[in-house]
């Protein structure tokens, strides 16, 4: 049998989801698939819980593009935009502002933690910021930020805000309309619950009016404007062409987005809350800490752990993996061999099964 795969992303699929990839490629005009690409995008402004005048792109590629898309489209050479910094891919999103000439100021935090709200507001009161950009939750760190607040601050003072929910979307709660997000973006593999291979984002009317001020252009195969007449064709039934879409992967996008709808956002985020919680209660009963510091900023996604004091890293993995359950090893580069990490989001957080093998599979090996 197969083993359990709980890493924060790629993450166990739900059976409906592989059955509907696994058919022999359609072509991307074909009636079914533009009829799964209509309700997909209309489904995502649900899951996003974004306004109706908001775009909702879906684009081959990984969660990376889907951060490189925000970048260029809102930010061109000499704009100032600010990193709210929590780890690994909040490093990634500031060296992509950069690299497209833009002007980055971060926020930074001690691992574990998040810069603070007075830090931001300071920050977006004196800088001049185009965009602010945050990582709701950091897989490096399993820090979840009060993405509410930065992106109420960052709407008061006219500042764009970019959400990455790489590690979030469909795990966290987001009210993309409600607390005026202008971007908040994912890949298929994490919360959203496919396989790896679709970028995904959503853009609000501030956001997609920031792309068609831009005097420099981004790369094509990025370029909101490039891609929106045909996200507004696929999304009313009508065939049209600019990059192949991944025709399969609408197909199973359909399915979980349906899926993620009929449940209920809110019954969605409580999911995993709860599934969260008893992985919290098996680290509190091992005696084990959590690198987020407060409950506060603790992820109910992923769980970042600190190996037992003495414990050889890659043997606790190697036993759960005996055990039948893959977890992660540590990801911020400066404290890689401390910890380690499990996902418990998507479909996983609902089955019982899955939760109980991964808890006592981490039982076995950390007592
Ligand atoms: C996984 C992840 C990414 C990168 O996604 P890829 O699909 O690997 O490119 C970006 N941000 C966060 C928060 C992630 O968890």
């Amino acid at each position: 049998m197969a083993k359990l795969l709980m890493i924060p992303g790629p993450i166990e699929v739900a059976p409906e989801v592989t059955a509907a990839f696994c058919v022999p490629p359609p072509g991307h005009l074909s009636p079914p698939v533009i009829a799964a690409h209509s309700r997909a995008l209309k489904n995502m402004r649900a899951v996003w819980r974004a306004g109706a005048d908001s775009q909702p792109f879906v684009v081959p590629g990984s969660g990376t593009l889907a951060m490189e898309m925000a970048a260029v489209n809102l930010c061109q050479p000499g704009d100032r935009a600010l990193v709210v910094n929590t780890g690994y891919f909040s490093d990634r999103a500031a060296n992509m502002l950069r690299r497209r000439g833009a002007e980055v100021v971060e926020v930074k935090a001690p691992i574990g933690e998040a810069p603070g709200p007075a830090a931001i507001t300071t920050a977006l009161d004196h800088g001049k910021f185009k965009a602010l950009f945050a990582t709701h939750v950091d897989t490096s760190t399993g820090v979840r930020v009060d993405a509410e607040s930065i992106a109420r601050a960052a709407g008061a003072r006219g500042v764009l805000s970019v959400f990455d929910g790489v590690c979030a979307t469909a795990g966290e709660r987001f009210e993309m309309a409600d607390w005026g997000a202008d971007v908040y973006l994912t890949a298929s593999q994490k919360a959203i619950g496919l396989a790896p291979g679709l970028a995904l984002l959503v853009a609000s009317p501030r956001a997609l009016a920031a792309r068609e001020a831009l005097t420099v252009a981004p790369p094509m195969v990025t370029d909101w404007l490039e891609w929106r007449p045909i996200m507004a064709a696929y999304e009313a039934g009508e065939k049209s062409y600019f990059a192949t879409p991944a025709t399969n992967h609408i197909l199973a996008l359909d399915v979980s987005l349906a899926s993620l709808v009929k449940e209920g956002m809110d019954a969605v985020f409580a999911r995993h809350e709860a599934c969260a919680q008893r992985f919290r209660a098996l680290w509190s009963e091992l005696g084990l800490s959590m690198v987020p510091k407060s409950e506060a900023l603790t992820a109910n996604t992923l769980s970042a752990v600190r190996f037992p004091k003495g414990a050889s890293g890659p043997q606790v993995l190697a036993a759960v993996s005996e055990a039948g359950v893959i977890i992660a090893g540590g990801l911020h580069p400066k404290i890689k061999a401390e910890y380690f990490r499990v996902g418990h989001m998507g479909y996983s957080s609902s089955q019982e099964e899955h939760i109980t093998k991964t808890l006592s599979a981490l039982r076995g090996a950390l007592s």
